[in-house]
């Protein structure tokens, strides 16, 4: 059986986009030539209006002449339609990539809308856009609805507080809500049908086409893993935790798990035919990539943002081992099957290295010699991470090489 398991979130991919600036590359006239420090303020209301249609309205504080947001493959070419009084702007590139621009046909306007239909792909790397449910509910990722705006032929930050309107009856749920409304919309909102149901400390939203050998595994995976988690690195849950799974496309062939962890949610994505079928191989799948998300929800559990956008191995190595003692320590896994996990993705690695990859820039390499890396401490996976937790707390950094290289130093040398 093919196995595809990929997790499309790029985690807590923080501000990169409010800070994109114009620059290098020449412009058409009516681009950015650079950056402006007026920053503009406005809100967004996203409307579910039909049961496959959203609609975004943007307003702003004063009268602008587009908008710019960074490319996120096909997405918006293909599922978002602007407004009449918008036009999809010519090629645009900076430092930070491409770019989706849209200019006013209208002169400056206070004004902007975009009609959005469902939209089934993802980019590698990138949080899934949509997540469609079977019964018409989409869990959407908030994250690619900031843009830049675009004033006096300069790009100028905007800042944006959210609304969310559903269908009637509907249940919506935004993202959980933090300091700033940034870093809010670094997550999904959700719309459908479906009320939330518990499973132990956390909310969940599951696809009512699921199995219920799925329902019952995912809810007492869940439950095990996180109740673990909270005792292991003696810390409770900051912010409540929401899971949505979305089943979808179950007609193509195989399988597909695509999952990601961003602030306070879980969100999956399963595809393909053979995803319903109950399995063994599936099942330790599903435990593995639960408990790998969930430690990610562990890794940032802090009142400012643990996980950086560097040395992504520190938290998806982190991650994978974390999600292996989890998994054995909770008694899902018994011994036999943490060291055939463990061996895989060391031989995984090892065939990564001898291949000539760069494991610095290599996707699976963050995953599988990144969490070698932690094994070859031959310390605790548990007493380094609490360590690196209370390390990121107490600096209020995020995790680096150097913070590693010194919390295992000390823990190696007591
Ligand atoms: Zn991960």
């Amino acid at each position: 059986m093919q196995i595809n398991l990929s997790k499309t979130g790029r985690l807590f991919a923080g501000t990169a986009l409010a800070m994109s600036l114009a620059s290098q590359v020449s412009w058409a006239t009516t681009l950015p030539t650079n950056a402006n420090t007026n920053t503009v303020r406005g809100k967004l209301t996203l409307t579910h209006i039909s049961a496959s249609q959203w609609r975004a309205d943007y307003e702003f504080d004063k009268a602008i002449d587009g908008l710019r947001f960074r490319k996120i493959g096909e997405y918006r070419e293909q599922a978002w339609k602007p407004g009449a009084n918008l036009a999809v702007a010519a090629q645009d590139k900076d430092k930070d990539g491409d770019k989706d621009s849209y200019l006013s046909t209208s002169g400056s306007t206070t004004r902007f809308s975009f009609f959005i239909r469902p939209y089934g792909q993802f980019v590698e790397g990138e949080y899934a856009p949509i997540n469609q449910f079977t019964d018409g509910g989409a869990a959407i990722y908030m994250g690619f609805f900031l843009p830049d705006a675009i004033l006096n032929q300069q790009t100028s930050k905007l800042t944006l507080e959210i609304h969310y309107q559903g269908l009637k009856d509907q249940t919506v749920l935004p993202p959980t809500k933090r300091s700033n409304a940034e870093d809010s919309a670094q997550a999904y909102a959700y719309f459908g049908p479906q009320k939330v149901s518990k499973a132990g400390a956390m909310q969940v939203v599951l696809d009512p086409a699921m199995p219920e050998w799925m329902r019952d595994m995912l809810l007492s995976t869940s439950a095990k893993v996180s109740s673990y988690f909270a005792s292991a690195y003696h810390r409770p849950l900051l912010t409540p935790l929401l899971m949505t799974v979305a089943l979808s496309d179950l007609e193509s062939k195989g399988l597909s798990i695509k999952g990601g962890a961003s602030h306070g949610q879980i969100n999956f994505r399963i595809s393909g035919k053979q995803s319903i079928i109950e399995s063994p191989t599936l099942r330790d799948a599903f435990n593995q990539l639960i408990a790998h998300e969930i430690a990610h929800i562990w890794q940032n559990n802090l009142p400012h943002d643990g996980i950086g956008e560097e040395a992504p191995w520190i938290h998806e190595g982190g991650a994978e081992a974390m999600s292996l003692d989890a998994l054995l320590s909770s008694g899902l896994w018994d011994k036999e099957k943490f060291n055939a996990m463990q061996t895989k993705r060391w031989k995984e690695c090892e065939t990564l290295s001898n291949s000539g990859t760069d494991l610095a820039t290599n996707y699976r390499a963050h995953y599988v010699c990144g969490m070698k890396r932690f094994d070859d401490t031959k310390l605790n996976i548990v007493t380094i991470w609490r360590a690196l937790i209370d390390e990121s707390e107490r600096s209020g950094k995020v995790y680096s090489e150097q913070m590693v290289r010194e919390v295992v130093a000390r823990l190696q040398h007591r």
